[in-house]
């Protein structure tokens, strides 16, 4: 993998904001900041057309991610006002945010996959009441203990203040070109990181825009909640293999920085994985029985567990959850039915006694 966004890479290391940058003829990328968040930034996509711009994502729906878009806008030679499209790769509110604002002040129309857009009302709209019941009974069913419950039940509400929900006026579907006269974009669904996630292809430039789904240093959460009860880390890793041999020049991602090796980056994601599901499997072998919540505390993290709260201690119990069910969908696991639920690591074949 070799990093082509030099300087928004050493950005990163000094901690401040990249800039706004023609990455190529027409196309800008203009990072949003994502205030006290270990992503710092969302980087924002912008694509000329011949009467103004398309947006890919948008950044959180606060004042300050609404004047860097404005700034990022007007470094590229345009205003809000000039926006045609909004483009969304997913719901999390760093990418879908600000796109109903964005709409307000241009009339431009807003896309989204179905499998998203069907989470919205659920998600941001004024009664949560639902939802959070769900969440409840799911982190009962993981065993998470009563004390911390409520703490990880609300731990994604407060982030509902960054979202003007706002419904698409376009669904974005699979393979399916995106309607942009002048571009050659197709819309590939990327689920596992969310339902409906989506990445775009720039056919003519030989370009991703990979969203959250391939990132060049993290590897995207993939989580079972209750807006993704299934098997998210299956889908996630089809997902992978969909995109890993596309004739790709540059990869442009959400977060972090541009690169080149689209491959071996999914390669390494997908071999992250791998080693992930042999250790989960490895603590049910160690401790037989063990629910969800003592299977996470037996996984490491990249942080001591002491220094993780809410929001990302309820992705670290989803995540191990995701784990689980695909050991489970493939033979290497099963889980009872009580609750919470336990599980317990497939029984060895049986060998022959010597
Ligand atoms: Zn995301
Ligand atoms: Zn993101």
């Amino acid at each position: 993998m070799e990093i082509t966004g030099t300087l928004q890479r050493r950005s990163w290391d000094s901690a401040g904001l990249p800039e706004v940058e023609r990455v190529r003829p027409g196309i800008w990328s203009v990072p949003v900041p994502l205030p006290n968040n270990p992503l710092r930034y969302v980087l924002v996509y912008l694509l000329e057309l011949d009467d103004g711009l398309a947006v890919i994502d948008t950044g959180w729906s606060t004042e300050e991610a609404w004047n860097a878009l404005v700034a990022g806008m007007g470094v590229a030679g345009y205003a809000p006002a000039d926006a045609r499209a909004v483009l969304i790769t997913h719901i999390h509110p760093d990418h879908y945010g600000l796109a109903g604002r964005l709409r307000e002040a241009s009339g431009a129309w807003v896309a989204l996959h179905p499998a998203d857009a069907a989470l919205i009302p659920a998600r941001y709209g004024l009664d949560v009441t639902a939802l959070l019941a769900n969440m409840t009974a799911l982190l009962i069913d993981a065993g998470v203990p009563a004390d911390q419950r409520d703490e990880l039940t609300g731990a994604s509400m407060g982030i509902r203040e960054f979202v003007a929900a706002a419904e698409p006026d376009v669904l974005l579907a699979d393979r399916v070109p995106v309607a942009l006269p002048g571009w050659d974009l197709v819309t590939l669904h990327t689920p596992g990181h969310s339902p409906g996630h989506v990445c775009f292809h720039d056919r003519e430039r030989h370009l991703l825009f990979s969203g959250d789904h391939v990132l060049p240093r993290i590897s995207p959460s993939v989580a079972v909640h209750v807006q993704q009860p299934d098997n998210p880390l299956a889908d996630f890793i089809d997902a992978l293999a969909r995109v890993r041999d596309m004739d790709i020049d540059e990869v442009l991602p959400a977060h972090e920085w541009r690169f080149r090796g689209l491959a071996p980056r999914v390669d390494e994601l997908l071999e992250h994985h791998r080693r992930r599901l042999e250790e989960t499997e490895a603590a049910l072998r160690a401790q037989p029985g063990s629910t969800c919540w003592e299977t996470t505390l037996r996984l490491r993290w990249s942080r001591d567990w002491s220094e993780i709260h809410g929001f990302m201690r309820r992705a670290a119990v989803g995540e191990t959850l995701a784990h689980l069910v695909l050991l489970e969908r493939s033979g290497r696991a099963r889980s009872t039915a009580e609750q919470p639920v336990r599980w317990y690591p497939a029984p060895e074949t049986a060998r022959p006694s010597s």
